[in-house]
């Protein structure tokens, strides 16, 4: 369906867990982070239904971390078999990937999209606070023998922290055959009062970049969110949420509709900042 400014909406990013097992220094804070109850009542099965009854046709499942999840292969089979679903994809980052690629693969999972900020060990223990660097590496070769194509690695810049890597990164890719994406930091959460000298224009690197700061693409959105706790975010920054929980058939259905018609305009990063009230990993990025 299109939204109030004639976009259409054919993408949701499912969050299907606030949980991740590697706390990435602009992501998530030092200490505990206490998850919002997940939502049991609509399942992430039922909310992919809902949504493609409005005409979403994509899905990708982002967290957190999904692959903490033990039952992802089947919670992907489930996604993948919902009528009118062409394309279930997986953000992740990639350090628990090796064992359930196969299986992911198997169950329909179309493509994989890894985050590894740094290919030098040190420091991406140091921006992951404490993840293995070989382990993101596994989940990406386990990727390639699972048979995926198109797999692409995802690369955060964060000015004078690994904004030196740019070219290392354009060597790994041409090498493992994988597209890397430079991504601009977002002053969100944790990060959002980081000084001005980390949030680096991604446009100043080479090949792909994602700058929703420097070069918007609000005109062209096309996605909604779905956080873990069962909340509709119509736009990553806006402060707007509608709640599914303990929605069902065609509430659930009208509550999406409403959803996609929230979507505003544009985001208000470059001027106001990011109005979300939620760290990225318990929004899924
Ligand atoms: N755990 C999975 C992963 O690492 O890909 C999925 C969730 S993680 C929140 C999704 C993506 O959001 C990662 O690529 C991460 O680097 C990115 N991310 C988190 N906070 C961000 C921020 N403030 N600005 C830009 N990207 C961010």
């Amino acid at each position: 369906m299109r939204d109030s400014f004639g976009r259409r909406i054919d993408y949701l990013r499912l969050s299907v867990t606030g949980g991740c097992n590697l706390r990435c220094i602009y992501c998530r804070p030092a200490g505990e982070v206490s998850c919002p109850s997940p939502c049991r009542a609509p399942s992430p099965a039922e909310i992919v239904e809902a949504a493609a009854e409005v005409g979403i046709t994509k899905v990708r499942i982002t967290g957190g971390e999904p692959c903490i999840r033990g039952d992802l292969p089947e919670l992907v089979g489930k996604i993948a078999a919902t009528s009118g679903i062409e394309e279930v994809c997986l953000t992740t980052n990639g350090t628990l990937l090796a064992p359930m690629a196969g299986e992911l693969r198997a169950m329909g999972l179309s493509r994989v999209n890894i985050s590894i900020d740094s290919l030098i060990p040190e420091r991406y223990r140091a921006i992951t606070r404490g993840g293995s660097l070989d382990d993101a590496l596994a989940g990406l070769a386990a990727c390639k023998a699972a048979g995926f194509e198109n797999t692409k690695v995802n690369c955060v810049l964060i000015g004078g922290v690994n904004d030196g890597e740019v070219d290392a990164f354009d060597s790994f890719a041409a090498e493992q055959g994988v597209e890397v994406r430079f991504i601009e930091l977002m002053p969100l959460g944790v990060c959002a009062d980081w000084p001005r000298e980390r949030f680096v224009p991604a446009g100043t690197a080479k090949g792909h970049v994602i700058a929703p700061i420097s070069r918007p693409f609000c005109s062209t959105c096309n996605r909604i969110r779905v956080t873990a706790d069962g909340y509709l975010k119509p736009c990553l920054h806006s402060g707007e949420e509608l709640s599914l929980r303990g929605l069902s058939g065609v509430e659930l259905v009208e509550a999406v509709r409403a959803g996609i018609l929230a979507k505003p305009k544009a985001h208000t990063l470059a001027d106001a900042g990011s109005r979300s009230l939620r760290i990225m990993s318990e929004i899924g990025g």
